[in-house]
């Protein structure tokens, strides 16, 4: 395991920061009143009476007889408070144009879209599922439904119909909001046909909203009388003026389908006190936001990361954000550095795949630009290579940033095991260590917690405020997967295999699913793949376990290489995977594949190739990026097994 190498807070940032040492301690004293302390950061209209309800475990309540509007705390307070000038969003789309709107112009927006829903009959309860790009208005749109009280779900803009309708149907939704097309790596493309593929026949959907984004790029927009609006004719008219009713705590916000790694995704409910709590103080914590910060996520806003920390955390902070509408590589590789020199960008947040990406582009690319204003770094969605981790903190953080590494899930709500980065001492390719007023822990198939260095799973030990409350209309499926493995200890079941080390920093391993067992001997696809990402030819790597009459399961290792060049390295790899890890982890087959199967938000989808290599097929591809990716893997595993 690479954790010799330890990153202690730099002491200028420890000195500033928003969060001292004293907090773990502090939260673990008394969790339920550290996290009532934290509700108060919100404004509430009632006070909540409970702070924590578990006599409807696993689906827990917090801050039970409080009341208190999502969007009034996101947006209005921080004009009622003076600040309504500040930027809240720079958004900068994929073609060039940018757009500034001030807290104050963003609650004129929310108020005009309130009072639009509401004349299209949306109220308190009825579900809205967004199809939208980045963009201001698909903010607008979040925060109006949470104004009315009306559930909100994203989905992805590059989701085909297919996936589209699957979540209208699966939310029974009321409206549509959809633009007439999108921007795609350069690209004007029409998505008004695939809204419309999607409601059609569902009885359920009243109306269709349409945004007006490409315009005459993408003319002939498909128009059904009477159930489709355009958002410039209804919105533009409505008063910017709307009073907020206040909703109960445990009020439904929002349903966010999972991406889809392990397989059909799953509906979660997330409600509104307990998961602003968590997702606000967190931002504040972890990102150690502070009122000059321009804050950049860059995740697609469908994501629950834009969730939790592009729209509700850093919006209840009164941050000012960069927003970007494009592909990272759209119109040149470097576009995210221009980005980030343009807006002098003090915080980014992003992901391992992308950080891969510009590893593949070498130093040059963030050298050519300006890259001093930045502060600290994030990480989320997949486990960081210590490569990755050590190249994001040299050629883009110069040496300086912090890099917060954030462990959560859809279902988590908001961060759970990350360090807060004026007090934590870093290991890259670990998350560290679960925040204040958080526990989880690495435990065997009995419950009991793992020696160090020994693999287990990873659990939850303590309900905690951001939980998802259910499965949307699939109650049983939320029981099942998260609750029923550890009934007995009341842990909540994360699905993440993982080992946690002699200072107690979890190290994530990969889904359960896809730990290998090679005679006997367990190992972790990401710790194969760290090894393999630090050889200098490789680039990317997926490592699953294809079934194998004498050791159960055999390394099968999928490789993209950097450069051209021989691809005869596959001996050289599976030397350097042994003096690594050690000779039982030699992966047996080493493939060199062109791309690798990914879902919208950039995780290797290792189910497919797992399935493939062991003649299995019909896995859920629903969630698949690009299915080309799917099919050259195919096509060169073909290869491979003719010619072994
Ligand atoms: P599904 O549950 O449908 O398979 P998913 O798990 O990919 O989809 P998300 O909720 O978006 O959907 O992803 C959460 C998962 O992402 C975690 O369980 C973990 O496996 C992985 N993950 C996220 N952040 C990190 C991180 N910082 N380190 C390691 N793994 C991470
Ligand atoms: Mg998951």
């Amino acid at each position: 395991m690479p954790d010799e190498l330890v990153v202690p807070p730099p002491a200028e940032f420890a000195a500033q920061a928003n969060v001292g040492a004293d907090e773990y301690a502090r939260a673990a004293a008394d969790p339920q009143a550290w996290w009532a302390e934290q509700a108060r950061r919100l404004q509430w209209d009632e006070p909540f009476t409970t702070v924590f309800d578990g006599s409807t475990l696993p689906t827990a309540q917090w801050f039970t007889g409080g009341k208190l509007n999502v969007a009034v705390n996101c947006v209005d307070r921080h004009v009622a408070a003076g600040r309504g000038d500040k930027v809240a969003l720079h958004w900068e789309g994929e073609p060039g144009d940018s757009r500034t709107i001030t807290y104050a112009q963003l609650q004129d927006e929310v108020c005009r879209l309130a009072n639009a829903l509401e004349e299209l009959g949306v109220g308190h309860g009825d579900r809205v599922v967004l199809y939208l790009p980045v963009l201001p208005e698909t903010i607008v749109t979040t925060m109006a439904c949470a104004r009315i009280g009306a559930v909100v779900s994203l989905v992805f803009g590059g989701f085909s119909a297919e996936a589209l309708r699957f979540r209208v149907e699966d939310t029974g939704a009321k409206l549509l909001v959809c633009t007439d097309g999108q921007f795609r790596r350069g690209n004007a493309v029409a998505v008004k046909g695939a809204a419309d593929a999607a409601v059609e026949g569902l009885d359920h959907v009243e109306h269709v909203l349409v945004l007006r984004r490409t315009g005459d790029l993408t003319p002939d927009v498909p128009w059904t009388p009477g159930r489709d609006v355009w958002w410039h004719e209804l919105v533009d008219r409505q008063p910017a003026e709307h009073v907020a009713p206040s909703f109960d705590a445990e009020n439904p916000l929002f349903i966010i389908y999972t991406s889809g790694t392990t397989g059909k995704p799953k509906g979660l409910v997330h409600t509104s006190g307990g998961y602003l709590t968590h997702t606000s103080w967190s931002h504040w914590a972890v990102f150690d936001v502070k009122d000059d910060d321009v804050y950049w996520c860059q995740a697609d806003l469908a994501w629950v990361t834009a969730h939790s920390y592009e729209m509700y955390g850093p919006l209840s902070n009164g941050v000012t954000q960069v927003i970007y509408e494009g592909s990272p590589l759209t119109p040149h590789p470097g576009r995210h550095f221009e980005v980030i020199e343009k807006y002098g960008v003090t915080i980014y947040y992003t992901a391992p795949t992308l950080v891969r990406t510009f590893m593949k582009h070498g130093p040059e690319l963030p050298a050519g630009f300006d890259l001093s204003s930045l502060r600290l770094l994030g990480s989320v969605g997949e486990a960081i290579n210590p490569e990755a981790w050590l190249w994001l903190h040299r050629n883009v953080g110069g040496g300086r940033c912090p890099i917060v590494d954030t462990w959560w899930q859809s279902e988590t709500g908001a961060a759970v095991v990350a360090p807060l980065p004026g007090v934590t001492p870093l290991k890259p390719g670990s998350g560290t260590v679960p925040l204040p007023g958080l526990s989880a822990t690495v435990v065997d198939e009995a419950g009991n917690e793992v020696a160090p260095g020994e693999q287990g799973v990873l659990v939850i030990t303590k309900p905690w405020p951001g939980m998802a409350r259910t499965v949307w209309r699939d109650h049983a499926r939320f029981v099942t997967s998260y609750w029923e493995p550890y009934a007995a200890q009341g842990f909540y079941l994360a699905g993440d295999a993982a080992t946690k080390d002699a200072d107690g920093y979890v190290w994530i391993g990969g889904r359960i699913d896809d730990v290998l067992n090679v005679s006997g001997h367990r190992l972790s696809s990401i710790e194969l793949e760290s090894a393999l990402v630090s050889h200098p030819r490789v680039a990317e790597a997926a490592v699953v376990g294809a079934p194998d009459a004498t050791t159960g399961q055999r390394i099968v290792a999928f490789v993209i290489l950097r450069g051209d060049g021989s691809s005869e390295v596959a001996a050289e790899l599976r030397e350097h995977v042994a003096q690594q890890i050690g000779p039982v982890a030699k992966p047996r087959d080493v493939v060199v594949v062109p791309d690798l199967p990914k879902t919208r938000s950039g995780k290797i989808m290792r189910r497919l190739m797992a399935d493939m290599t062991a003649g299995r097929g019909g896995g859920d591809v629903t969630s698949l990026q690009d299915e080309t990716a799917l099919s050259a893997v195919e096509t060169a595993w073909a290869q491979y097994v003719q010619s072994r």
